[in-house]
């Protein structure tokens, strides 16, 4: 799984500050698709050591993290998905994933806190239009 940026966003999950990577080799081919870049086989492999290293830059001088939320923007086609949500709430952070699929297996929705669903339509528009098709889903385990 590879990444090409990540970064602290505020606004794509509301009620989270959240360390968000954009994952590359994205499957789908949206019309008008937003982030074309995300198509191709390109960018960084995130590993579990260079998820630590990035973790470590967004501390604050008392070592505690800035963000309370890791979003993973794609990646669903990936096995490792599932291992790096593991890991994430291992780590005490709570997870997110925003993909174009109207639904996600089983093994990667129960490792998740959020998710947005839903295929990028450009007439539609994206997540915050109020024309969207995608939705934001908050996800409670029961158990
Ligand atoms: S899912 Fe997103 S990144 Fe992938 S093709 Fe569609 S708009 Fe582009």
């Amino acid at each position: 799984m590879k990444y090409l940026t990540e970064q602290i966003v505020f606004q794509e999950i509301p009620t989270e500050i959240s360390l968000a990577f954009e994952i590359t080799n994205c499957p789908r081919r949206c019309p008008g698709c937003h982030t074309p870049e995300l198509q191709c086989d390109c960018g960084e492999v995130l590993t579990i050591q260079k998820f630590d290293q990035i973790c470590e830059k967004y501390t604050s001088y008392d070592g505690k993290y800035l963000f309370g939320c890791v979003l993973f923007l794609g990646g669903e086609q990936h096995q490792e998905l599932t291992d790096f949500l593991e890991y994430c709430h291992k780590k005490g952070f709570k997870t997110a994933l925003y993909t174009g699929a109207n639904s996600v297996d089983l093994s990667v929705l129960k490792n998740l806190d959020y998710v947005k669903l839903g295929e990028y339509n450009e007439a539609l528009g994206a997540l915050g239009q109020p024309t969207t098709n995608q939705v934001l889903f908050q996800v409670y385990r029961i158990k």
